[in-house]
């Protein structure tokens, strides 16, 4: 299956209650497909309903401006949520919301194939990582899963409705920014210490023969 034809299968979806209450239509994700680097949020608000974006109210506003300062865009990226349709009253996405929508959210992950997803908020990394988490121990650190690492940081809506959350979001994106940095940069392999079996590594000079 492709991430077109994905799209095409949610289209009108009335797999779970979300469909009745409301929304305008299925918010399935925008991006490159291709992308090294995707963004997961919890589900589309308002402006995202409207428009079939993710992230295209204040929220997204502010995960532009970020992505920004750390020399990323919206085309470098794809970005899709937890759940595909608008929560009544951008209430959090119900268990059984979730559970129905999380098998398309991994189909695209494995579709896009990217080597970070960064998810935004605490449902996003809770349902990746199929346990309860607490959000402000883990963000801003790099997670090895099976497939792919994730980088939870927090959401940017959080940090629009409590101000002081905003210097930790921007702390967030500065760890994913050095993350990113040492992956292209990694640092030279400390050399083993010499055991009785393995000699030493020979001096730096002896390197030129
Ligand atoms: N918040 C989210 O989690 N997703 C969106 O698409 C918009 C706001």
């Amino acid at each position: 299956m492709t991430l077109v034809e994905l799209k095409d299968s949610l289209h009108n979806c009335q797999r779970c209650k979300l469909a009745k209450l409301g929304r305008t239509q299925v918010v399935f994700g925008v991006g490159n497909p291709q992308a090294a680097i995707m963004f997961v949020g919890e589900g589309p608000g308002f402006y995202e309903d409207k428009q079939g974006e993710p992230f295209v109210g204040a929220a997204g506003k502010l995960l532009n401006d970020l992505l920004k300062s750390i020399g990323l865009s919206r085309p470098d990226i794809y970005i899709a949520n937890v759940v595909k349709c608008r929560p009544p009253d951008n209430r959090d996405p119900e268990p059984d919301e979730v559970e129905t929508c999380k098998p398309f959210l991994l189909q695209q992950i494995e579709l896009i194939k990217p080597k970070l997803v960064c998810t935004l908020g605490k449902w996003a990394a809770q349902t990746l990582l199929n346990r309860p988490v607490s959000i402000m121990k883990m963000r801003g650190q790099a997670i090895r899963l099976e497939h792919f690492t994730l980088f939870p940081l927090l959401h940017p809506a959080a940090a629009l409705h409590q101000g002081n959350l905003r210097g930790s979001l921007e702390e967030d994106f500065k760890k994913l920014k050095a993350y990113l940095d040492q992956l292209d940069n990694p640092p030279p392999p400390t050399p083993a210490a010499p055991t009785a079996s393995t000699p030493s590594s020979p001096p730096a000079q002896m390197n030129l023969f």
